[in-house]
């Protein structure tokens, strides 16, 4: 039987997936015995259908090393052409120290994994990294621009000294507007009473999105609130759409920035169609000027 050329080029492709796929799940250490670093084409049912467009494979499957007398990191990585940083990147419980019988990731490129968290977006860390979206999609064989907590991203290009700081560190400037309007209450004291966020007035059925990356964790009514939405974004930020007409999604749903949640109104204690945007930090309201752009 006749494979045409591109389905013996999809098999290999989805070999790769499947080795590195298996990679992520090898701990560090002399535990596993020492696995060939060639996997054979995948069986024919776990061939992804995909167009003839495809693009061809964006990296060589990722390795394994096992780990010899004499062996030193410097030694190893050259012997990759990768460089150091790259190398410890890929392997975070290893130090200097390396024993025979240590297994070590190696990456096939320059680059780091990261490792999603909380609130993060494909933006935000291709952001922190200096890198494309496009990039990291390709790198990774992502159809979606969505990205799970805990998923493992290559960051092809990214340095070590970058990997543990760029994406946390700029989260408390994730935040962004959450619609289109006139400020028609700031955050702060108001007839004897703490207004605990802002109100952004616009009409009726305005595009309400998710003011940062997140979980659902309340839509529906909420007393003076009227229907509302709130999200959780991890590091003790949560933030709160209220007087809603409308809106979209459900509690547990994860959402991107900029995601439309859902659409203004004048529900609950509301005295015309206005947004009232909270985020609470830690269980407490902030101003949420303080953090949009
Ligand atoms: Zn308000």
């Amino acid at each position: 039987m006749n494979l045409p050329k591109i389905k013996a080029k999809q098999w290999a492709y989805v070999g790769g997936i499947a080795l590195l796929a298996g990679a992520w799940a090898i701990p560090v250490g002399p535990k596993t015995p020492p696995e060939s670093v060639t996997m054979p084409p995948a069986a024919g049912k776990q061939v992804v259908e995909a167009p003839s467009t495809a693009p061809e494979p964006s990296r060589e499957a990722i390795r394994k090393h096992i780990v010899v007398a004499g062996d030193t990191l410097i030694d190893i990585a050259q012997h990759y052409g990768i460089d150091i940083e790259t190398l410890m990147a890929a392997n975070p419980g290893v130090s200097e120290l390396i024993h025979p019988g240590d297994e070590l990731v190696i990456l096939p490129r320059k680059g780091v994994i990261y490792q999603v968290d909380t609130g993060d977006t494909l933006w935000d860390i291709a952001h922190a990294y200096g890198v494309q979206v496009e990039t990291i999609k390709a790198a990774n064989d992502k159809n979606s621009d969505d990205v799970a907590v805990g998923e493992k991203l290559f960051i092809p290009g990214a340095r070590w000294a970058r990997a543990n700081t760029a994406v946390a560190r700029s989260s408390v400037s994730r935040f962004i507007w959450p619609t289109r309007g006139e400020i028609s209450s700031p955050f702060g004291w108001r007839w004897g009473r703490l207004h605990a966020g802002i109100d952004i007035a616009n009409d009726i059925g305005t595009y309400v999105m998710a003011a940062r990356a997140g979980r659902v964790i309340w839509a529906g009514w909420r007393g003076g609130y009227g229907y509302t939405v709130m999200i959780d974004h991890g590091g003790g930020y949560v933030s709160l759409y209220g007087h809603l007409s409308d809106y979209f999604v459900e509690r547990g749903q994860y959402v991107r920035a900029g995601q439309r949640i859902a659409s203004m109104g004048n529900t609950g204690n509301s005295t015309g169609p206005h947004l009232h945007f909270e985020v609470q930090k830690d269980g407490q309201p902030v101003d949420p000027m303080g953090l949009l752009p």
